[in-house]
């Protein structure tokens, strides 16, 4: 029987988003992969490697996600959801001294809070009334969401919002059988990294290794959890929240 199964990845063109289309396209090459992105020659690359469908949508743009649920109406409900993408308060080629609570400009604290948390909270809006029973979505937390980050203490306030999200999404949607967690990357070897970050010393996981968990969590019968990944050759385990007794304590 023809595989069905419809996975979106937003932020897809690039580190982890761009991982897990790869290794989706290769394990379940069956599957409808749609790649979303605001890097549309970047997701034409993607797709000319990958065979993927690409679709430009920036995760913060009401009407982006509208064209995304139209899209979807000749290919199916999405059973995969991996909203991904994320930006810090400041861009790659900023000193960290730009990272900083007091440095942050109100236009970039808007910009990271549409991605980071508007671009979560738009893509479930969109997604979960076409989504069915035995679905599931992983959202990229961080560490930064339920630890301290000091570098960048705005973009921990948004990985934080986005963990609360899905810690308090969990019962409600186990009620429709959907499947929804938060993974929780330490470093990762991507374009997100400050370039001041990228030291000789530094010690950063593959972006491989993220696709590899976030795959498995869309399986894990789990619900409501936030999993982190601090090292690339430990698996996941679950950061509990209090009161959260059952479940597994780490995927092995
Ligand atoms: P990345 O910069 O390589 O990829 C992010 C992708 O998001 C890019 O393709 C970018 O074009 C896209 N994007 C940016 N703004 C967008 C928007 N408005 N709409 C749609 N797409 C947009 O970085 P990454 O590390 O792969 O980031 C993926 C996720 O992992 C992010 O949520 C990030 O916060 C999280 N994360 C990364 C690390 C790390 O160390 N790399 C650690 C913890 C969490």
């Amino acid at each position: 029987m023809a595989d069905k199964s419809v996975w979106l990845v937003t932020g897809a063109t690039s580190g982890i988003g761009a991982a897990v289309v790869r290794e989706v396209r290769k394990r379940y090459p069956e599957a409808h992969v749609l790649a979303l992105d605001i890097n549309d020659t970047a997701g034409a690359d993607l797709v000319a490697e990958t065979g993927a469908d690409y679709l430009h949508c920036d995760v913060s743009s009401l009407d982006d996600w509208e064209n995304v649920v139209v899209h979807l109406e000749s290919i199916g409900a999405p059973t995969h959801v991996h909203l991904n993408a994320g930006i810090q308060i400041a861009p790659p080629d900023a000193p960290l001294s730009e990272y900083t609570f007091e440095a942050a400009t109100l236009e970039n604290l808007e910009k990271m809070m549409g991605v980071n948390v508007n671009g979560v909270v738009y893509g479930l809006r969109a997604l979960l009334p076409l989504m069915q029973s035995g679905s599931a979505i992983v959202v990229t937390a961080s560490l930064a969401g339920v630890a301290p980050y000091a570098t960048d203490p705005l973009y921990a306030m948004s990985k934080h919002a986005v963990v609360g999200l899905v810690r308090s999404l969990g019962g409600p949607l186990d009620k429709r059988g959907i499947l929804i967690n938060a993974l929780c990357p330490g470093g990762v070897a991507t374009n997100i990294i400050p370039d001041e970050q990228k030291t000789d010393e530094a010690v950063f996981m593959t972006p491989e290794a993220l696709a590899d968990e976030a795959i498995w969590l869309m399986g894990a019968d789990e619900n409501g959890r936030t999993w982190a990944k601090v090292a690339e050759d430990k698996p996941v385990f679950v950061v509990r929240a209090p009161g959260d007794k059952g479940g597994r304590h780490s995927r092995e």
